[in-house]
């Protein structure tokens, strides 16, 4: 069993020993996994781990007291965030730590809101949020006692907002829409979600964690991205997560509030201990500079044309997917995909056989459960690899359906994300 080493080791030794635990994970620089890593600029990359390493001891939790600059560099990336996402001089918003702690957050203003505008009695609460919603929310929901209620989507993949209507009652304390959601890509219909919202008297909160911080780029080419963000009347807040899309190093994600009327429900106020008054507006409490200074950085590094330029090649290379799964006979795309996320599969085919036969070849595999089918979410990293992958898809497809005619098949190997 490992132990604390009597002596400490050598720099080498470390080293030595840290290239071999990497020896041992998938190739993700070869684009062979679809979740988790993001590949964007190498320069933006560069500034942006070199900023995080210069602040790499200043805590943010200390940012008013001893570190202004990190205060600074925060009011500055939100402010960036504000403006492109259609709120600047009117919202508010702080960073995170990543999606799912703005995603808490989010959920905790909510239900402040409805306690205190509306007198939500303590221990009721429920979110109202398509199926499709990400499972951080329902973290959230199950760490304040809320009873979450997921509800069907339309035949597109998007939120059915009669339906989300429907299950909405006088404890609700959020709708949740997502831009786009994880599993199929699609946008929800963020100005039908609008209207329910004002007229229910509802919190709105859109979940643009993955595409957020390219999805207006994307616009700004001239792709058709639906309306998604703060200007969207009835948004009351909205999440996007900056160590995907925004391709700054993690752990980074900012959390707006269409107000500051909003945003008074977020926060942390206390004075219940010896040592004085705690204030922050953050889940966790030490928080690392290096995340801070280095979304500032990569922000200032890439600029309106970086970002641009990112998402004219991001879209190049979803182009490119989308056409190899069309390539593909009997293959079809669950839902056409916004931006880069895309689930996609063959409905004669066994895909859990599929996915397992990709993993065999040095893959990870992306999967969704419903419909069976694989899943993949680009960036850079991936555009090398994009025929290799399509070769070996074409000939696992052989593969498959030539074992199925024989009569072997129902290998189930769903992945746990
Ligand atoms: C990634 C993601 C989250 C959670 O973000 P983390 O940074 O992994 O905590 C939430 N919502 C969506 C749509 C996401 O893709």
């Amino acid at each position: 069993m490992e132990t604390l080493p009597e002596h400490g080791w050598s720099r080498e030794r470390i080293d030595a020993e840290l290239d071999g635990f990497a020896r041992g994970d998938s190739r993700w620089r070869d684009g062979r996994v679809p979740l988790y890593v993001f590949g964007g600029d190498a320069r933006a990359a560069e500034v942006g781990r070199d900023a995080f390493f210069r602040f790499f001891t200043e805590n943010a939790l200390g940012g008013r007291r001893a570190f202004p600059s990190l205060v600074r560099m925060e009011q500055e990336v939100i402010a960036i965030g504000l403006a492109l996402f259609g709120a600047a001089g009117t919202g508010a918003g702080f960073m995170t730590t990543g999606g799912s702690e703005s995603l808490f957050l989010a959920v905790r203003a909510a239900r402040e809101h409805a306690r205190s505008t509306r007198g939500l009695p303590r221990g009721e609460g429920n979110l109202v949020m398509p199926v499709t919603a990400h499972p951080a929310i329902s973290k959230a929901a199950a760490c304040m006692d809320l009873v979450e209620r997921r509800i069907p989507v339309a035949a597109d993949g998007r939120a059915d907002p009669a339906a989300l209507e429907a299950a909405i009652d006088e404890h609700t304390v959020m709708l949740v829409g997502s831009a786009p959601c994880f599993p199929y890509g699609v946008f929800d219909p963020m100005p039908a979600l609008g209207e329910i919202a004002r007229r229910t008297g509802t919190w709105l909160h859109v979940d643009a964690c993955v595409g957020g911080w390219i999805a207006p780029h994307v616009r700004a080419i001239g792709r058709p991205v639906p309306p998604f963000d703060l200007s969207v009347p009835g948004v009351a807040s909205l999440s996007a997560d900056l160590h995907k899309f925004g391709f700054c190093p993690k752990p980074a994600s900012t959390l707006f509030f269409a107000s500051p009327a909003h945003a008074q429900h977020a926060g942390f106020d206390l004075d219940v201990w010896p040592s004085g008054r705690y204030q922050s507006s953050t889940l966790v409490g030490t928080r690392p500079g290096g995340a801070v200074a280095g979304a500032w950085a990569t922000l200032h590094c890439l600029g309106e044309d970086g970002y641009r330029r990112l998402a004219a090649e991001l879209m190049h290379v979803r182009d490119a997917y989308v056409d190899g799964v069309r390539g593909l006979p009997g293959w079809r795309l669950v839902a056409d995909p916004t931006l880069t996320v895309m689930a996609f599969g063959a409905p004669d085919l066994d895909m859990m056989r599929v996915a397992h036969k990709l993993g065999e070849r040095g893959w990870v595999p992306g999967t969704t459960k419903s419909p069976p089918g694989l899943h993949l979410m680009l960036s850079m990293l991936h555009a090398p690899a994009r025929d290799a992958y399509f070769a070996d898809l074409a000939a696992i497809d052989a593969e498959v359906r030539a074992e199925a005619a024989r009569g072997v098949g129902g290998l189930r190997a769903q992945a746990t994300y």
